[in-house]
């Protein structure tokens, strides 16, 4: 922690800062520049209180109080040497492979998922998402088919293998989805739902925590601090488009999060352009901008009938659609040295590319 004195701080000033400090148990180095003092505090290690700098800031004298360590020190990047992998059956996001989730926006019937679990496997997705609790924006529309649908991913898993993500859209659905899911979704809406992220973290199951609508890096990865402050590391970062002022996109996709996110945190970072573009001319564009960015992995929402979805049928892709993506996916993942794993899809009948 160092503490900036104003220009015209007084030698009073400045004792009364070095005596505040020692009431508190840390030691100063002070630097006196030319125009300021800067004091370092010593013994403030990147845990001291936000409470005992905001009391020094106001004490006369102080222009201002800076933090030299990440407030979020587990899931920052100075804490550890190597990037986390986040394992998920077969899939390890943070790994020296590309992985695709697909899945449609809201699991519907037994037939749909299954019949779209079968698809994006053949197409070569390692993971199989779908909503079995949404959060709408309105209370009118589907709200998802809650524990049916969790059976029902269920189901799909055991016939494909695929693991599944899935939204805990609050704490009483946590335990349920722990225990029948593999990784747990927090929402972007949710994503500063400070119990919510606690409780996920608590179950131990992976979580993938998508980024707030209006939400800053700082604040998504202090979201993800909650998580991790509950002894849990399995986090997946998922950047999902933030609000802005643009209209012709459903949100806008913050390409720069992938890089910055990579450069100040060790969890690994998936984009899904379904949510950030909302349009399924989109999806392909933004995956290629999201893999070329260095994203560890994507989330696509795919639909047997995007006509006929109970959610998000304007960006969804068509097996069909989704199958041609991921042929354009496996170049450009080469390219980037991030491949798609060479068995992913591998086997399966139907497969629309040669591995
Ligand atoms: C979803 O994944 O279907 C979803 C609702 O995403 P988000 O929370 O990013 O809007
Ligand atoms: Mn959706």
């Amino acid at each position: 922690m160092i503490v900036v004195m104003t220009p015209d701080a007084t030698q009073d000033d400045l004792a009364g800062v070095q005596a505040r400090l020692a009431e508190a148990g840390y030691g100063a180095h002070l630097s006196q520049g030319e125009k300021r003092t800067i004091i370092g505090v010593i013994g403030a290690g990147d845990d001291e209180k936000q409470t005992f700098a905001d009391q020094v800031e106001s004490l006369p004298g102080v222009e201002r109080v800076i933090f030299v360590l990440k407030p979020y020190k587990l899931v920052s990047q100075e804490s550890r040497s190597d990037r986390s992998v986040v394992e998920v059956g077969e899939a390890r996001f943070g790994g020296p492979n590309l992985v695709v989730c697909a899945g449609p926006c809201s699991v519907e019937s037994h037939e749909q998922i299954l019949e779209c679990a079968r698809a994006v496997k053949a197409a070569g997705a390692q993971v199989l998402r779908g909503g079995a609790f949404k959060p709408r924006t309105s209370p009118y529309d589907f709200q998802g088919l809650g524990e049916t649908g969790l059976d029902m991913l269920a189901a799909a898993r055991d016939e494909t293998g695929l693991p599944i993500v899935t939204e805990a859209r609050a704490v009483k659905d946590v335990e349920l989805v722990a225990e029948k899911a593999d990784v747990i979704q927090i929402g972007a809406r949710n994503m500063q739902n400070y119990d919510l992220l606690q409780a996920a973290g608590e179950s131990g199951a992976p979580v993938l925590l998508k980024r707030g609508l209006s939400a800053t890096i700082d604040e998504w990865l202090k979201a993800a601090e909650y998580i991790a402050a509950t002894g849990n590391l399995k986090i997946i970062l998922c950047e999902r488009g933030i609000r802005t002022f643009e209209t012709t996109t459903r949100n806008t996709l913050d390409i720069a999060a992938v890089p910055v996110a990579q450069k100040l945190t060790h969890l690994p970072i998936v984009v899904d352009p379904s949510h950030a573009g909302g349009r399924r001319d989109l999806v392909l564009p933004l995956s290629m901008a999201g893999i070329a960015a260095g994203a560890d992995g994507l989330i696509i929402e795919v639909h047997p009938q995007p006509d006929r979805a109970l959610s998000d049928g304007a960006q969804s892709l068509t097996p069909d659609a989704f199958s041609e993506l991921m042929i354009q996916v496996r170049t450009v993942s080469e390219v980037v040295g991030k491949p798609l794993p060479v068995m992913a899809g591998k086997g399966v009948e139907g497969a629309s590319w040669e591995p």
